[in-house]
């Protein structure tokens, strides 16, 4: 005889999340999800019905789920679609046809900032820099830079990302691991704005295990993209979740215990490092550690390459 679902207790149960001791039906998992995240949402104040608030797409099954679960969750509440083509063959015009139809059929506002049309270049001409080997890490940086950028110019006060539990995890450990403070504190649910008129960066699927995003997303036939980046590299960029989704078979809490732990000592670290004077970049204007920052130095790389 099938598992009912714990909840309902009349459909069959479809989903089992072992660190909570359930086993749901697809309905009854999906109001779970939701809910999740608008505790999430409480429990770090990430925004309220006041705010505008901007969700970094990029086709992939987590910011695919947030934007549907936002919707669900707070059907009054402004939201808008903001998705970057970088430009790569393929791989991106096939992000962006997922991200119009997901917006198109909730709809959403979408932003599109293509960076072919917009800076003249797409992510894959850094392969000819000298961060042709870090691709993935420079295609971060242009992304946070233009994701503000977007919000700045769409009247975004509050910049949602897709950020899962895992990956967050990894991170965290990866520099808790190299010693890396500044960039572990940069994690926290909650980034205040840099500065005036600039967003505030919130997480809401922080306490979302990566698997339960992908269920979200086949259960509610929410469209997400197919194809891998041809840039990332699995095994090198996973390596980090691999060891700590490694202790999960053993004790299922793991991950929510590790969060716990780290969400623990962010402030703690918070308190020792000194922050580092921001002033503003000599060609962007955005606040910056340096004279010129980070994504602008970058850019101007490809541009100088181009009138070689
Ligand atoms: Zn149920
Ligand atoms: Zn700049």
């Amino acid at each position: 005889m099938p598992v009912k679902c714990r909840k309902c207790q009349s459909a069959k149960a479809e989903v089992i999340i072992p660190y909570a001791r359930l086993s749901l039906c697809p309905n009854c998992f999906s109001e779970f999800y939701v809910s999740r995240i608008k505790k999430t949402v409480k429990e770090f104040n990430m925004f309220n019905e006041n705010d505008i608030v901007g969700v970094a797409v990029s086709g992939g099954k987590d910011s695919m789920a947030l934007i549907y679960a936002l919707r669900q969750a707070y059907p009054k509440l402004k939201v808008k679609a903001l998705h970057i083509n970088l430009g790569i063959p393929e791989y991106s015009a096939h992000c962006q046809t997922k991200v119009e139809a997901l917006t198109k059929s909730l709809n959403v506002d979408l932003h599109i900032f293509d960076l072919k049309s917009k800076l003249g270049f797409s992510i894959d001409e850094f392969k000819k820099t000298v961060h042709g080997g870090k691709i993935c890490s420079v295609c971060g940086t242009i992304k946070r830079h233009v994701f503000e950028e977007l919000a700045c110019s769409h009247g975004v006060n509050v910049l949602a990302t897709g950020h899962n539990m895992n990956d967050i995890l990894a991170f965290m450990f990866k520099n808790f691991l190299y010693g890396k403070w500044d960039q572990l504190v940069r994690l926290k649910p909650v980034l205040p704005p840099l500065a005036e008129a600039m967003p505030r960066k919130v997480k809401p699927l922080l306490r979302s295990p990566e698997n339960e995003n992908l269920l979200y997303c086949l259960h509610n036939e929410i469209p997400f993209r197919e194809k891998n980046c041809p840039f990332s590299s699995e095994i090198k960029g996973r390596k980090y979740q691999k060891a700590i989704e490694a202790m999960v078979p053993y004790n299922p809490h793991f991950l929510h215990q590790l969060l716990n732990r780290f969400l623990e000592i962010i402030p703690l670290l918070e308190d020792k490092l000194t922050k580092p004077a921001l002033m503003r970049c000599k060609q962007c204007g955005f606040p910056s550690s340096s004279e010129i920052c980070a994504y602008c130095r970058r850019i101007s790389l490809i541009k100088m390459g181009k009138i070689d």
